[in-house]
């Protein structure tokens, strides 16, 4: 559609593609991959079973603003995404918003990218402040599971967090928020509450992944004489897109809370449909709290804040099918 005439820089939202590599759980379930990376810009991926008619085996090709095969490292990503782009217009633009999220199946590397990405933001945060401005960058980490939301910074831990949305933007009630006066500050807040999460998950029958993490940095930038500059930078592990995890083995709440999450991710998905749009849609951002926290990326009025979508999936042919409803999911129009 139009949306490939346009320049990645102008378009309100960025597609990428990353393919982990094929892990030893798969080479020992005799796996092997169906996804082949054309030139960091279309990635085919043959269906195992189907077949056209004729007996000619089923390829589906996907285009994205960039797409990473599993041989990619996590600097060749974050590279391709132009995050370091993205931060020096954040910190040169009041009120400008950066948002990156990872969108994808349990065990395709969510975590793993959005941890390498969180690195980098940490020190280029800092390093690529305004000259003569004094920066103040402050972090919250809010935990979205089932409808319930988590402080994952908080003393005691955990503490509920409310999310609504009045006068046009997301309202937090309870949620920490703390100063951090370096990289180091900054990357080892993150760690604690990422780990709080990984803990709490997998000492619970490991519907571990079935939750979203918000890292929030807001950075404020002082001059005398001179406007503060206020601005954002969001990262986002999103909940496990696979649908299996529903049926499987659980209690009554744990059902609830997938389908809750589940609700949440398809909100997303209308959000990010209605932002890709041409047309001046609007876009439901009220329709769930992981959407609300999101508000700066879906904002209509606000076009120059930007969503980077990372699409993880796995290569192997025991993952076909997740694969494929990732890649739909962040290529609606193709
Ligand atoms: P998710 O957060 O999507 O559930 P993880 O980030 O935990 O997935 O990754 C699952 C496993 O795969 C981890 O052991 C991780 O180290 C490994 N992994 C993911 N992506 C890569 C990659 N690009 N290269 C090497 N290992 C990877
Ligand atoms: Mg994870």
């Amino acid at each position: 559609g139009d949306q490939t005439q346009q320049q990645p820089e102008d378009v309100p939202i960025n597609v990428f593609i990353r393919v982990r590599p094929l892990l030893q759980h798969d080479h020992d379930a005799g796996s092997y991959s169906l996804v082949e990376v054309q030139d960091q810009r279309l990635i085919h991926v043959t269906h195992p079973t189907i077949r056209w008619a004729g007996g000619r085996i089923a390829t589906k090709t996907y285009d994205a603003d960039g797409i990473y095969p599993d041989t990619a490292s996590s600097d060749d990503v974050y590279n391709g995404m132009n995050i370091t782009r993205e931060i020096t217009q954040v910190l040169h633009e009041h009120g400008r918003e950066l948002s990156i999220l990872a969108y994808g199946q349990t065990g395709t590397g969510k975590t793993f990218t959005t941890t390498a990405i969180e690195e980098r933001v940490a020190s280029e945060a800092f390093d690529h402040a305004m000259p003569d401005y004094v920066v103040n960058i402050t972090l919250s980490i809010l935990e979205i599971r089932g409808s319930a939301s988590y402080d994952l910074l908080s003393e005691p831990a955990l503490q509920p967090v409310k999310i609504s949305a009045a006068s046009g933007k997301a309202q937090y009630q309870g949620l920490s928020v703390h100063d951090v006066a370096s990289k180091e500050a900054l990357l080892n807040l993150v760690q604690k509450g990422k780990s709080l999460r990984l803990t709490r998950s997998t000492s619970k029958n490991d519907t571990s992944s079935r939750s979203h993490s918000i890292v929030s940095i807001k950075i404020c930038q002082r001059r005398e004489g001179f406007p503060d500059l206020v601005s954002a930078i969001n990262i986002v592990d999103l909940a496990g897109s696979e649908r299996s995890s529903i049926i499987a083995n659980n209690s009554p709440e744990r059902v609830k809370e997938s389908i809750d999450t589940n609700k949440s991710l398809a909100a997303l998905k209308e959000c990010i449909r209605a932002r890709l749009s041409n047309r001046h849609s609007h876009i439901p951002w009220r329709s769930d709290k992981l959407t609300m926290a999101l508000k700066g990326a879906f904002d209509e009025k606000k076009t120059s804040n930007k969503l980077l979508v990372i699409a993880c999936i796995s290569p192997s042919v025991l993952d076909i099918e997740d694969s494929l409803n990732t890649l739909k999911y962040v290529t609606p129009f193709q």
